[in-house]
């Protein structure tokens, strides 16, 4: 019986894509009591992988934790393999807004202690006294009382993109860190303010209140389902949204955008700007915000010193890693000296700017020629081959590279690859290769930018 991945994400990638079928990206979380959290990770996993279901899932005693990828048309079959389970009956399952059909490309299940690191003990205070569930609308009435603290139980790099309207969000790095020192500032408050909680999709603060009830807080409030569950609630009835900016997600896309509203700053240059992108140093690859003129001038890096390190051959960038603990690398906590406008638990009450929304009419005015499509993306070395189908593309030819998940990304072409060597020009019937920036999906197509 096969209880562990055998494909690499790059096939995983590849089977999607030859699939072309939809997928939904999902969350959920249930506290439970799991007798043997081992054998209910590998009845999931049998299930699942029968699916061609993929994600990152945390089990534990206490519950599950999950972040995954349906194939869209196996969701009900996926239901049902909660269902069997009497304290996942009638979960809801958060779905995500943007849909993106690579968000996950592992099915991995661990066991782990808890479900979520709080730090807690949880045998000294009653995990059960939770504080009172709150819709969307509740959530935004509750807001304008003045009486309210709005408090933010993320991470430093999570509430900087987007946050609600005047909320406190400390500056930490954990979820575990939060507790005490929430605590602390709002010590004078116990008694007569409502205290009010969010947090990505609820599972932080679905013990955080019961932790806060036993600190003394009398009027203790969560946002039911998080910020995922708000957003749909906004968008199905038409309510105001308090929440301004971006939801930061634990996947590749690190961020839905929910308002318009950009309320953080380039890290590099202090520009408006929240997209967060990881250091393409492999050995740093801090977690950091760089607008789209800085990463092309610093290619993609946090600082010089790693702008330095990726124009080494790899040989060297590989003995310079060695001895260095990474550690949890995807998500290395953006801080660095280098950094200049990272503010952390310090955000803006009102927007910095506005997202420009890209002018239609613009678009089709770009005079483009259709040159081929893409056939395959090295994830490890960032590049890109495309079969050349009409025309030519040569060294220093701006292109554009569009699809559904790509979008549309203009570059300009510095090196060429064709047929094993370096050459000038690619030419019809040629399959060729040149760095690139971010993943391609096989359904993109290249064109060649005129004029
Ligand atoms: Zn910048
Ligand atoms: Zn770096």
């Amino acid at each position: 019986m096969q209880l562990y991945n055998t494909l690499s994400a790059e096939e995983r990638a590849q089977l999607i894509d030859e699939a072309g079928k939809q997928r939904l990206t999902l969350s959920f979380y249930a506290y439970a009591k799991i007798s043997d959290p081992k054998k209910f990770r590998d009845e999931l996993f049998i299930a699942w992988n029968a699916l061609d279901a993929l994600g990152r899932i945390y089990v534990a005693h206490e519950g599950i934790n999950a972040q995954m990828s349906i194939p869209a048309d196996q969701i009900e079959a996926f239901r049902n393999t909660l269902e069997v389970y009497d304290f996942m009956k009638g979960i809801r399952l958060n779905v995500a807004i943007d849909q993106d059909d690579h968000s996950f490309l592992k099915l991995t299940i661990k066991v782990r202690y808890k479900i979520v690191a709080d730090g807690l003990n949880d045998e000294t205070f009653d995990v059960t006294n939770k504080g009172i569930h709150l819709k969307a609308q509740e959530f935004n009435n509750l807001m304008g009382d003045p009486n309210t603290i709005v408090v933010d139980f993320r991470n430093h790099y999570e509430s900087e993109v987007g946050h609600f309207e005047g909320a406190i969000t400390p500056d930490v790095e954990t979820f575990r860190e939060s507790l005490p020192i929430i605590n602390e500032q709002l010590q004078d408050f116990k008694e007569d303010k409502n205290l009010l909680m969010y947090c990505t999709g609820g599972i932080r603060c679905e013990k955080a209140s019961a932790y806060f009830k036993h600190q003394g807080f009398k009027n203790v409030y969560q946002l039911e389902g998080g910020i995922i569950e708000y957003t749909r609630q906004i968008k199905e009835e038409a309510i105001e949204s308090k929440f301004i900016g971006k939801n930061f997600v634990f996947d590749h896309r690190l961020g839905e955008r929910i308002t318009d509203d950009i309320v953080s700053q380039c890290h590099q240059c202090g520009k408006p700007c929240d997209n967060h992108t990881n250091c393409a140093n492999e050995g740093c690859h801090l977690l950091f915000i760089q607008c789209d003129d800085c990463k092309v001038a610093m290619e993609n890096c946090c600082s010089t010193e790693c702008l330095d390190i990726i124009h080494l051959p790899l040989s060297e960038q590989v003995k310079l890693r060695k001895g260095k603990e990474v550690g949890n690398k995807v998500f290395r906590k953006g801080k660095s000296e280098t950094l200049k406008f990272k503010k952390s638990g310090d955000s803006p009450n009102k927007p910095l700017a506005k997202v420009e929304t890209k002018n239609i009419r613009q678009k089709i005015a770009v005079k483009k020629v259709l040159v081929g499509k893409a056939e395959h993306y090295y994830t490890k070395s960032k590049i890109a081959q495309f079969l050349i189908e009409n025309n030519e593309i040569s060294i220093g030819d701006k292109v554009l590279i569009s699809g559904p998940t790509t979008g549309e990304q203009e570059l300009r072409i510095s090196k060429i690859f064709a047929n094993g060597g370096a050459c000038e020009t690619g030419k019809i019937g040629d399959q060729i290769t040149f760095e690139i920036p971010f993943r391609i999906r096989l359904s993109d197509k290249l064109y060649k930018v005129l004029g």
